[in-house]
């Protein structure tokens, strides 16, 4: 059975990295396509595990090759899926999940309409402040743009399938957990089995 591929988008500071690492952990068919960007690493990011760092020019050289399924500018730097990695993970029948944008969640509706779109909302917009202020040490003009950005990120939330409020972690994961699983029930994922049922019926009649 191949994978599904569930695109996860939320407003910054809403816990999506958390969220997903704890998805992760306790999950090992569930898997993130580690993206390419042109920003530098953080302490701790590790190449090719966290993201392909690369360089402006060798990101613009894969543009045109075509070699992204999805990208998009965000703060300033390039981010993308290249088309290699995320097959290199359906191949193998595990779940996927993009950890991208709300640009390249619209770009993957249109190249990938089978898969799912998950948006990751905050309980409040005052709730995403205070985490916004507690994570860094942002200037207040810094902390009311990203706050400005959040707002038009949670006004894309109307073009995802599904809506989970992160309001308490382990609720969210469970949210989480349950809307990808479910997708291994739908019957059109398990056409194989249907055929083989019906192949070992006519055969024992
Ligand atoms: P960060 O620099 O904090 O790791 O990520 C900044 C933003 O870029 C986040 O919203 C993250 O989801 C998004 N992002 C990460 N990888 C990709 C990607 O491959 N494509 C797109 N469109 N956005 C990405």
């Amino acid at each position: 059975m191949q994978g599904n591929i569930f695109v996860i988008s939320a407003a910054s500071g809403t816990g999506k990295t958390t969220l997903i690492s704890r998805l992760l952990q306790h999950h090992a068919d569930i898997r993130v396509s580690v993206s390419h960007t042109t920003r530098a690493p953080r302490r701790g990011e590790e190449n090719g595990k966290h993201y392909h760092f690369v360089s402006v020019p060798e990101f613009e050289r894969m543009i045109e090759e075509s070699q992204f399924v999805e990208y998009a500018q965000v703060y300033g730097n390039y981010y993308g899926t290249s088309t290699q990695s995320l097959e290199s993970l359906t191949r193998q029948g595990v779940d996927v999940i993009l950890e991208i944008d709300t640009q390249g969640a619209e770009q993957i509706r249109r190249q990938l309409p089978q898969a799912h779109s998950i948006f990751i909302a905050p309980p409040s917009l005052q709730t995403l402040e205070q985490r916004l202020r507690q994570r860094a040490a942002d200037a207040p003009e810094v902390i009311a743009r990203r706050l400005a950005e959040a707002r038009s990120e949670i006004e894309q939330a109307a073009l995802f399938d599904y809506l989970v409020v992160n309001d308490d972690l382990v609720a969210a994961e469970n949210a989480l957990l349950h809307i990808i699983k479910s997708q291994r029930f739908r019957r059109e994922n398990q056409e194989p089995f249907v055929h083989q049922l019906l192949a070992g019926s006519s055969e024992n009649a």
